[in-house]
């Protein structure tokens, strides 16, 4: 058989490439990571040639005695990981994502039209967590379901725990979902869940970008509160992009109280939404759950921390403001409408120097059209090595591209179209200056 670059030197080309643009580059986006090499081995293996619909020791297909075993060890390791008793939890390793994980939670737990709260997008919920907007119903979870939002406050940036407890007594949700992609606080899971048990809801934690974070015991465990908890597995946790569901065993919503939702969950990711498992992914994320479990992973996520206190200590020395002032996970929110600049802008403009972030939105934004600010994360750069002393570095090139970026913008006026034309014009003489200083 002949190898990738000589049986498709066009895709062998843009991997090259892809993988020099990685290496090249500083890279802050907060849910984004680089996985071991073992980990890459696992999903370019064999094991995505099988079928496997089921469950281990009931598939509905032929040849899958090691499959059985690998499904088995994986989920072995994903309750190990995350230190749960078999006897309490239990978990699906079969979602291929993120997004299929959480609308498999949906679709074992609620009806069509069950009402569902999640923080709002612009608040830094996820899309899947009920996202609509006055125009359209845009995320499957508010298409299926009736959603009403949750935010944090325009003033703080903190989540708005009164609110949410004033509008789930009026909205009456079945279902709250707790953990967000662009939220750089704890979560105060016992408060979830005294608002799910006054409206009788569930409470499940996507705990996507922290979930590293959670099996290093570096922030807060959803564990002792949540009914159902899913998760990424290619964000803090360095593994394959894949998605998992724990569910207890003994459900503490009053909806089903002391129900297994074992049987609910599995049959929601299969048959209801999923076909054949994605074994390669499930390989991987076994390899990377056993290296989750060791201390070098402990210090790898107490960095991650670390680093995301440093940079945003460093930017605030420097006079930015950062929502909620600071962070407590790995990311940190980047306000940049006191400079009177928008986060689509400084999302061009450190690209322009191999800087990757992505815009965001900051509380108190007034569209989440044009958001305020830009999201940074570390997990990325820490599994490159880098500590606090780089980290303050990479401050630095953020606050000279930003000036950069703000001399550009008083050539080129307010309009981002513009504005990535000027960057064209003037960015090459003054980032490649800095790029080589
Ligand atoms: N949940 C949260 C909190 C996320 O941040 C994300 C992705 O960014 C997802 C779910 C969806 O994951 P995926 O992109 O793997 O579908």
């Amino acid at each position: 058989d002949p190898n990738l670059k000589q049986a498709d030197p066009l895709v062998y080309e843009l991997l090259e490439k892809e993988m020099r643009r990685q290496w090249k580059g500083l890279e802050l986006i907060a849910s984004e990571n680089f996985t071991s090499k073992a980990v890459l081995e696992a999903l370019g293996s064999a094991f995505t040639n099988k079928y496997s619909e089921g469950q281990p020791g009931a598939r509905y297909y032929g040849g899958n005695e090691y499959i059985d075993e690998l499904e088995l060890l994986c989920q072995q390791r994903a309750l190990e990981a995350f230190g749960l008793d078999p006897s309490e939890w239990g978990v699906n390793v079969q979602p291929y994502s993120g997004s299929p994980a959480n609308f498999a939670v949906f679709t074992a737990l609620l009806q069509p039209h069950d009402r569902i709260m999640g923080l709002d997008l612009p608040s830094g919920g996820h899309l899947t967590h009920g996202f609509y907007t006055t125009k359209k119903r845009v995320s499957a979870s508010s298409i299926y379901f009736e959603s009403l939002p949750y935010r944090v406050s325009p003033v703080t940036g903190y989540i708005d725990y009164e609110n949410l407890e004033e509008l789930a007594r009026l909205f009456r949700p079945k279902l709250i979902i707790a953990g967000g992609s662009a939220y750089p606080r704890e979560w105060d899971y016992g408060r979830f869940r005294k608002i799910c048990d006054e409206n009788d809801a569930y409470l499940m934690v996507d705990m996507a970008h922290i979930s590293g974070l959670v099996a290093a015991k570096q922030v807060l465990s959803p564990f002792s509160y949540a009914d159902v908890v899913t998760t990424t597995t290619h964000k803090s946790l360095r593994g394959p992009r894949a998605g998992m569901i724990f569910y207890r065993r003994q459900c503490l919503a009053q909806v089903r109280r002391g129900e297994d939702l074992e049987s609910l969950i599995n049959s929601a990711v299969f048959p209801a939404l999923q076909g054949g498992p994605h074994n390669h992914q499930i390989a991987a994320l076994a390899v990377q759950l056993a290296q989750v479990n060791t201390p070098e992973f402990r210090e790898y996520a107490k960095q991650i921390i670390l680093n995301a206190k440093a940079l945003a200590k460093y930017l605030s020395s420097l006079g930015y403001h950062l929502a909620t002032g600071g962070t407590e996970n790995h990311l940190i929110l980047w306000d940049l409408r006191p400079q009177r600049f928008t986060g689509s802008k400084a999302e061009k403009l450190f690209e322009k120097c191999s800087i990757t972030l992505n815009k965001n939105s900051v509380h108190g934004d007034h569209s989440a059209l044009s958001p305020g600010g830009v999201r940074i994360g570390t997990p990325a750069l820490t599994s490159r090595g880098f500590k606090e002393r780089d980290f303050e570095q990479v401050g630095e090139f953020l606050h000279r591209g930003l000036e950069i970026g703000l001399n550009i913008q008083t050539k080129t006026g307010k309009k981002l179209q513009d504005f990535v034309s000027g960057l064209d014009i003037y960015y090459r003489p003054e980032l490649v200056k800095l790029q080589t200083e």
